[in-house]
């Protein structure tokens, strides 16, 4: 088994490139990535002392358009796992069909530990080093794990005063105030929800009542939960890096009063607390790995890479697994899953509603315009559903799982781009 993500990554491709007998020249071309930009970033902080920290952007391929990524920060945040993102982006972007490559950025950082001032010179440092390397038709960062949209607003004006003017197309994720889209905050959730309809109303099943755990409960965590309880599935438990909450009563919670209750305790963990009274009776607090395990219809990994392995994939009693992390799924226990005939819906297509709304973002930037909520979800939603059938289909075709439906169906069309441009 391997903790390393860049290698779980490639043995996906080695999977995919072996149904459809790829051109080895694409499946070389696609494990090398076309830049990598590794930089140390000097932060002065609070105290008066000087930090230097790791800060990283891999742009994988941009055969089909420029990079397009997000920024994580975290303490483990290395250079295989940035690679791995990026890959997945490329892809990722191909089975959507919108025109962009594959990137993604990286700090190695425990953001908690910095105050805000030190957290904004930390991302203008970053934007200072990459910056001949980014811009609209480029390279487009966008927000990921433990980055925000006041991050993205700092890197934009950092961007800006470096180019010499406002270009709000050169990230996404941004504020409304300062060139946001209606709904890219919860694009990624949105689009996972969709797919998830489609995914039901295939296997004809009524996703009514369905119970569903949720593993991390950050932007895509929360707003899937969130989702998904307004639309009467039951959502069961919820964890974050700290732990997680079960209902014992199996009734599902309501994710929008457990994130009122953990911004006031500071984690979710333990209890179902109104005010100062809390309910130790129903609710039970559970660890990442319990919440894995549980007798749930339909289980969200929305944390780290990772998550269910060779170790734990024969826990695993939900059905359904809807990969919104990256990378959550490890390959050795998509082996293990499929065999148990556990449909995993894979990553590069649940959570590519968020990549689809920073497009509508970017393209609003580039226009000068700004949509409203309805006319992105318009847009969003036929983007998913075609997107869901055509891996479907393609998995249909290939007798494959869908990730490898989904790789194929990429491949197939980074290869085209590829070809066109003479790279291959
Ligand atoms: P986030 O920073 O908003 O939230 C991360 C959440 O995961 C937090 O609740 C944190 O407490 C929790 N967490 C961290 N470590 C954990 C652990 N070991 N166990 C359980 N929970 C843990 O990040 P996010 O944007 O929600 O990203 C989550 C995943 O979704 C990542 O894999 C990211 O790459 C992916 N993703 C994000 C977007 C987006 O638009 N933000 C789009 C596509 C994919």
């Amino acid at each position: 088994m391997s903790a390393n993500p860049f290698a779980n990554a490639m043995a996906q491709l080695r999977d995919a490139a072996r149904v459809i007998d790829l051109d080895p020249r694409l499946v070389t071309a696609l494990q090398t990535p076309q830049r990598i930009l590794a930089v140390g970033i000097p932060v002065r902080m609070d105290d008066g002392s000087m930090k230097v920290f790791s800060g990283y952007r891999v742009q994988h391929n941009d055969a089909r358009g420029p990079f397009k990524g997000g920024i994580r920060y975290h303490q483990q945040t290395n250079l295989n796992e940035v690679k791995a993102l990026a890959f997945w982006m490329t892809i990722k972007c191909a089975v959507v069909g919108i025109p962009y490559g594959g990137g993604k950025g990286g700090v190695t950082v425990n953001p908690k530990e910095l105050s805000m001032g030190e957290l904004e010179r930390l991302s203008r440092g970053w934007v200072q080093a990459m910056y001949r390397h980014l811009g609209p038709w480029q390279d487009v960062p966008a927000p990921d794990v433990y980055t925000t949209p006041q991050i993205m607003a700092w890197m934009t004006d950092e961007y800006s005063k470096l180019s010499g003017q406002w270009t709000p197309a050169a990230f996404t994720g941004k504020p409304i105030a300062v060139g946001g889209s209606a709904g890219r905050e919860y694009a990624t959730g949105q689009g996972g929800f969709y797919i998830l309809e489609a995914l039901l109303a295939k296997l004809k099943k009524s996703p009514r009542r369905m119970t569903v755990a949720v593993q991390g409960f950050g932007n895509v965590g929360y707003f899937t939960a969130k989702l998904l309880h307004d639309a009467g599935y039951k959502v069961v438990a919820l964890s974050d890096s700290h732990g997680g909450i079960l209902d014992l009563r199996k009734q599902g919670m309501d994710p929008e009063h457990v994130m009122a209750t953990k911004r006031e305790r500071g984690m979710i963990g333990g209890m179902y607390c109104v005010g100062t009274v809390c309910d130790a009776k129903n609710y039970r607090a559970i660890t990442n790995d319990q919440l894995l395990a549980l007798p749930v219809d339909i289980l969200v990994p929305a944390a780290l890479e990772n998550a269910i392995t060779e170790k734990n994939a024969g826990r695993v009693k939900a059905k359904l697994i809807l990969e919104m992390a990256n990378g959550a799924v490890t390959p050795e226990a998509d082996i293990k899953l499929f065999r148990r005939k556990i449909t995993v819906v894979p990553d590069i297509l649940a959570n590519a509603g968020g990549v689809t709304g920073s497009y509508f973002e970017w393209t609003q930037n580039l226009q000068g315009v700004h949509w409203t909520e309805k006319e992105v979800l318009s847009k969003l939603k036929p983007t998913m559903i075609r997107s869901f059938n055509e891996v479907w289909d393609m998995a249909a075709k290939h007798r494959v799982s869908l990730r490898q439906g989904a790789f194929i169906l990429g491949i197939d069309r980074i290869a085209e781009a590829m070809k066109l441009r003479g790279r291959v």
